[in-house]
């Protein structure tokens, strides 16, 4: 393994994370999970439609054929490598620099998957670095339980202030990203339809959901960790989360928070990380730049 220094993430802020509401009200992981923060109700939407959705397509669609499934699982792959490199390592954590050739498509397919904007992606995840496992994080599970961290933060939580935790990609082209959220989820939802019902519901709704649960294992699983007390770290690596998550790198999960700037999250050859060598790929071909890699513990 290269070793190279890998400064911290420099995030200092204090922002606390919740939607603004009166001190005298409870926090909102205490709210029926019905109940959303201001300007959050199209995200509650979209997730409650998007398993409506699905639950519909897996009765009248159970099996719809490898070829569809296999489009489907490509999308995901697609938008599950776009969200890891150039979400979460390039953008939220500046751990890789990618040229635009390949920054480009990765967004295209992380906003495709659901992923939200560079934007609020990063917001969220830069204070939740920032604020890990206290009742400042955005979507602890010790602090409000699993079904807090897994889904519920989405539209409960309040979006982290992205003047505050992600100005740097609130401008230029990332603002274009911004602007083309929602047709681009129209579409990532709609699109199938026009290969018939099977593939309106696979390559659709349910590759939206399972990309969803896919992602989110990441903020309740591996945030659980029994051995560490209230208000320390609890991100875990886990092993059985690797092929969940495509085999993408996201379930190391320790060796991440222990080093967030690292864009290396496997850091043996047996934790794989397809992330990493589609990184490491990238930079021998001069499209990936400035890539930091774990120092050694
Ligand atoms: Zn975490
Ligand atoms: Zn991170």
């Amino acid at each position: 393994m290269q070793l190279a220094p890998a400064p911290a993430l420099e995030v200092t802020a204090k922002t606390p994370v919740v939607t603004p509401v009166a001190a005298t009200e409870a926090p909102p992981w205490k709210w029926s999970w019905a109940r959303w923060a201001p300007n959050e109700g199209a995200t509650f939407f979209w997730v409650c439609l998007i398993h409506a959705l699905t639950i519909t397509g897996l009765v009248l669609y159970p099996t719809p054929g490898w070829k569809l499934v296999g489009i489907a699982y490509g999308l995901f792959w697609l938008g599950g490598l776009g969200t890891t490199v150039a979400y979460h390592r390039s953008l939220a954590h500046r751990a890789v620099k990618l040229h635009p050739v390949i920054e480009f498509p990765l967004v295209f397919f992380a906003l495709m998957n659901g992923s939200g904007t560079p934007a609020t992606w990063s917001a969220n995840h830069r204070l939740h670095h920032a604020h890990s496992d206290t009742p400042l994080d955005i979507s602890s599970p010790r602090v409000g339980g699993f079904w807090w961290s897994h889904l519920r933060w989405l539209w409960q939580a309040g979006q982290a202030p992205i003047a505050k935790w992600a100005p740097d990609l609130n401008r230029g082209r990332y603002l274009f990203f911004t602007r083309m959220q929602i047709p681009m989820l129209a579409v990532s939802l709609l699109a199938g339809a026009f290969f018939g019902w099977a593939a309106f519901f696979w390559i659709g709704p349910i590759r939206l959901c399972f990309a969803l649960h896919a992602q989110c294992v990441t903020n309740s699983v591996a945030h659980l960790n029994p051995k560490v007390g209230p208000g320390e770290d609890s991100a875990m690596n886990i092993a059985w989360m690797a092929p969940v998550q495509a085999f993408q790198g996201e379930n190391w999960h320790e060796n991440h928070h222990s080093q967030p700037a690292s864009a290396r999250l496997g850091w043996t050859w047996a934790q794989v990380d397809l992330g990493w060598c589609f990184i490491v790929a990238c930079e021998k071909l001069g499209l990936a730049t400035s890539v930091r890699r774990p120092t050694a513990n």
